[in-house]
């Protein structure tokens, strides 16, 4: 029996597939505001972009110092996504509710691409006793890092003290990256990946996160 359960959480627990372009591209008015820049609308536009590389360019043409902006970048994507979660302007899936019951009977984590500050958000945010939530950080680095960089979930593993368990995503990049640290995956249907394949590796398919309390009582030698 899995007794650790970690959760992607764009597209698994907060609806939709991903932070939607409008809210990295007024994080990135805020922060070149915060900065005093004045970008042309092309510079403008190539900060708002999501690769490093060309932010670091263009803050260098600007002036600016590149890992500053991009800190601050963060920090406001992290207080826009805040607002729209709390508001209700992003919502949550309804079958979160399960988890509630699963976290009587396992360890649950969220582990997320997203900004470790907006991961941390959502763990305080909803009902669920999560054990740990964990994101990128708010540097190049951390970007890089993303999944299927396997980074993060092993992180998060070593903080739980495990070497098991089962990672839930709506991604082939959730699957690989599960796989490279030795966990088990499910690759949960939203509507977003109904007609995607399962990914290669996906150790169960899931309907919805409900469908974990069978998987917790699937006998181990399945
Ligand atoms: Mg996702």
């Amino acid at each position: 029996m899995t007794e650790t359960i970690l959760l992607d959480m764009d597209g698994v627990v907060l609806e939709g597939p991903g932070t939607p372009q409008p809210v990295y591209d007024r994080a990135a008015d805020a922060a070149a505001a915060e900065l005093g820049l004045e970008p042309t609308d092309r510079q403008r536009a190539d900060l708002r972009s999501h690769g490093y590389e060309t932010v670091e360019s263009t803050c260098s043409t600007l002036d600016a110092d590149p890992r500053e902006f991009w800190r601050r970048k963060e920090a406001a994507a992290s207080r826009l996504a805040a607002e729209r979660i709390r508001s209700g302007e992003r919502g949550i899936y309804e079958d979160v509710a399960a988890l509630e019951s699963l976290a009587e009977r396992a360890s649950l984590a969220l582990v997320s691409n997203n900004r470790h500050e907006t991961a941390r958000y959502v763990a305080d945010f909803l009902p669920v006793p999560f054990a740990d939530a964990r994101g990128r950080e708010p540097t190049p680095e951390g970007f890089e890092r993303r999944k299927p960089d396997p980074h993060l979930l092993r992180e998060t593993l070593e903080e739980l003290g495990v070497e098991a368990g089962l990672y839930v995503g709506d991604r082939e990049t959730d699957v690989v990256a599960a796989r490279k640290v030795g966990l088990e995956a499910a690759y949960l249907r939203r509507s977003h990946n109904a007609d995607a394949a399962v990914p290669e590796g996906a150790t169960y398919e899931l309907e919805g996160l409900d469908e974990l309390l069978e998987v917790l009582e699937a006998p181990e030698d399945r």
